[in-house]
């Protein structure tokens, strides 16, 4: 069996399964966030009662993320509708904007969108927060009301994005029906070139396979690549199977899986036990593809879609308005810190938007110094809009006052993870996804731009 369908069988009860069974498994963890959440609490509600409990209080996470720093009242509201049903839940993992449980959050426009506006318990974007606060684990099956659920892949585990009404029922019985997914094999070996990232790994397998690929499939990466890779590169990966239409991405555990499940869970005091799966000798793959990660180069998804892969350095023709870093995929501190590299010393001349995942790439930014400023103060000093309100902000477009969204009809670079029309704000837009280098020697050009102009 693949990694994926071990876990599926292990969920299942089974001694085996293969691709095309239909089986149920048992959760162990269900996210949902302040878009989906009030929406999931409301199937919940009208399934099981409005009474009901949910199956486990302990194995919900609730994360409110998307929709926060902004004056509108009915994205306000999804946050206090959480808080409500937390409260009525007795549920424990729930990252709350505000630090008052009997409180409201209203976002105060008039102190702007770039300083902190949260209390001591807001965790920030959903799949990030995830991980940094001890919810994932090797060979556990997580499901997430977000499609880029599939980012906990990285940690050797089955997570998928599932809708509203599943989401309800999971919160209701704790057991989904899924069909188990055929497996693809990505084979990564060798060592990736200075100015290339992990972001151009998965630009350069969804532009092999296109944006829909891998069609309710699983994505596995393993090989001798993987070892160099930190757990922030394979979250990346992980993060866009879903842009290759994949059902999950899955990594094989080693020692650095190890390491950061063990210290997150006792760092968080979550469930600390668990089962990796380690890779068999009968897998059986529908597609096979070896990534050869010396050769390279910087990539960018060109509009309209993540499957459009070009090489940056072809792609000087394409002039700028803007460029963005952040969201779950390309708003982590390694990010950033590859972001900062480039653009130590220079200057932007777009508008530049920088939006850490998490309050703790925010703190980590500014605390990290090179020579006498922080990184956080090298990226001000370089022009880029920094905010300190972590979130998906424009990632997903939002309401109109969100931070970085482009309210007309601009030309972006983004290391977010999705660039179909109007995913950012306008729908005549134009988002090229590229790895925060390439993001931050194009933010220097003004036009797309490969990083290893700027890498002496
Ligand atoms: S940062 Fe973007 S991709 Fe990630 S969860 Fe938020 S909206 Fe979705």
């Amino acid at each position: 069996m693949t990694l994926t369908e071990k876990i599926l069988a292990r969920a299942a009860g089974k001694a085996t399964v293969q691709s095309g069974d239909n089986v149920w498994v048992n959760a162990d963890i269900l996210m949902t966030h302040d878009v989906c959440g009030p929406g999931t609490i409301g199937v919940f509600k009208r399934e099981f009662g409005k009474t009901a409990k949910v199956w486990d209080r302990n194995r919900v996470v609730i994360i409110p993320d998307h929709y926060i720093f902004t004056a509108d009242s009915k994205s306000n509201r999804n946050v206090d509708i959480l808080r409500e049903f937390v409260k009525e839940q007795d549920i424990p993992y729930f990252y709350d904007v505000i630090d008052d449980p009997d409180g409201k959050w209203v976002f105060d426009a008039s102190k702007g969108l770039l300083n902190r506006q949260y209390g001591s318990n807001y965790a920030g974007v959903c799949h990030t927060a995830l991980p940094q606060k001890g919810h994932t684990r090797p060979g556990e099956i997580l499901f997430g009301t977000d499609s880029h659920t599939c980012m906990a892949g990285a940690f050797n585990q089955f997570a998928t994005g599932i809708g509203n009404t599943d989401a309800g029922f999971v919160l209701g019985t704790g057991k989904l029906l899924l069909k188990v997914p055929e497996s693809m094999h990505f084979r990564l070996e060798g060592k990736l070139q200075p100015g290339v990232m992990a972001k151009d790994i998965i630009l350069h397998c969804i532009g092999e396979i296109g944006f829909d690929g891998a069609t309710y499939r699983a994505m596995q990466f393993d090989g001798s690549g993987v070892a160099s890779l930190s757990m922030d590169d394979r979250m990346t990966v992980a993060n866009m199977a879903i842009e290759a239409g994949g059902k999950n991405g899955i990594f094989e555990f080693d020692a650095k899986t190890e390491e950061f499940v063990n210290y997150r869970t006792r760092l968080n005091g979550t469930k600390s036990s668990y089962e990796p799966v380690a890779r068999d000798k009968d897998e059986k793959f529908v597609f096979e593809m070896t990534v050869d990660l010396d050769k390279l180069e910087p990539t960018v998804a060109c509009h309209p879609d993540p499957g459009q892969r070009k090489k940056a350095k072809e792609m000087g023709h394409i002039k700028l308005d803007r460029a963005y870093i952040g969201s779950c995929t390309g708003g982590k501190t390694s990010d950033f810190l590859e972001f900062a590299r480039v653009l130590n010393g220079r200057k932007v001349v777009i508008d530049t938007f920088g939006v850490p995942a998490t309050p703790e790439i925010v703190h980590d930014l500014q605390s990290s110094r090179w020579g006498d400023k922080t990184v956080w103060e090298i990226l001000v000093a370089a022009g880029v809009q920094m905010t300190e309100n972590a979130g998906c902000a424009a990632c997903l477009g939002g309401p109109v006052d969100t931070f970085g969204r482009m309210n007309t009809p601009l030309i972006c670079i983004s290391a977010t993870n999705r660039n179909f029309p109007g995913r950012m704000g306008h729908k005549e837009s134009q988002v090229f996804l590229a790895s925060p280098s390439t993001v931050a020697a194009s933010a220097l050009a003004g036009k797309i731009t490969d990083p290893r102009e700027y890498l002496s």
